[in-house]
């Protein structure tokens, strides 16, 4: 898969695009005819996000620390994810994990990505992250590729919506680009994995080309078709 991106003059409706649901959005401009053939600039990015109704998180116990975003992090779950079907009760588990376990309020980071590109939201952003490790999350913008990149490699879609919400937070929160790392550069962690850490530089490249055009607009899916898709997940069907 990959980003295809439409000229204004080609968009008629958003289209989704393959399964890093991605979709292209057509600018408000309208329509026009014109002897002069200038290339028209791409149209801007959604990148869709399930909400937590939809993917089953449980409540948040106890209270958030605020903080402002200054960097960003990339981590993996830790845990290997044969089948995409079983990303949402993944994380369902890693939350309770989080919660029961850990004692933590919510799930540890601000979003996953799981094998097909999907993108679920998790603590709110604002709200400092958590770790068991030697680091202080505070000003961590943290994005969690579901599996064991250890033993497992990332797949291009999911790297392609990686490197879509690092273009995000550095639209939104002006957090460079230069600021994205793995958990191991901060911590003594193997996270997020030697074959994701690999793809670090390839995902930051993404991410500039992303941000230095057409832009990535982060959209929360509306509950009902959020859970649609996420029956779809969990059926195997995307
Ligand atoms: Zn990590």
């Amino acid at each position: 898969m990959g980003f295809e991106w439409l000229r204004r003059n080609d968009v008629t409706a958003p289209v989704t695009l393959g399964q890093a649901s991605f979709e292209t959005v057509a600018s408000d401009s309208p329509t026009t005819t014109s002897l002069v053939l200038v290339p028209d600039p791409p149209a801007s990015a959604r990148l869709t996000v399930i909400p937590k109704t939809a993917w089953g998180a449980a409540p948040v116990v106890g209270t958030f620390v605020e903080h402002q975003i200054t960097r960003i992090t990339v981590h993996h779950s830790g845990s290997f994810l044969k089948d995409n079907q079983n990303a949402p009760q993944r994380l369902r588990d890693h939350q309770t994990y989080h919660q029961t376990d850990q004692g933590w309020p919510d799930l540890a980071y601000h979003y996953v990505v799981d094998r097909n590109g999907h993108v679920y939201e998790g603590r709110p952003v604002w709200a400092v992250g958590d770790t068991n490790t030697d680091y202080d999350p505070t000003g961590h913008f943290l994005i969690c590729c579901e599996g064991e990149f250890n033993n497992q490699t990332p797949t291009p879609d999911q790297l392609e919506a990686a490197a879509g919400l690092a273009a995000w937070a550095r639209t939104r929160y002006g957090v460079g680009l230069d600021t994205v790392i793995g958990h191991r550069d901060v911590a003594s962690t193997s996270c997020p994995g030697d074959t994701l850490y690999a793809e670090l530089d390839q995902v930051i490249a993404r991410a500039h080309h992303l941000f230095d055009g057409p832009g990535v607009d982060l959209v929360t899916l509306d509950d009902q078709i959020a859970l649609g898709l996420v029956a779809d997940i969990e059926s195997g069907r995307v």
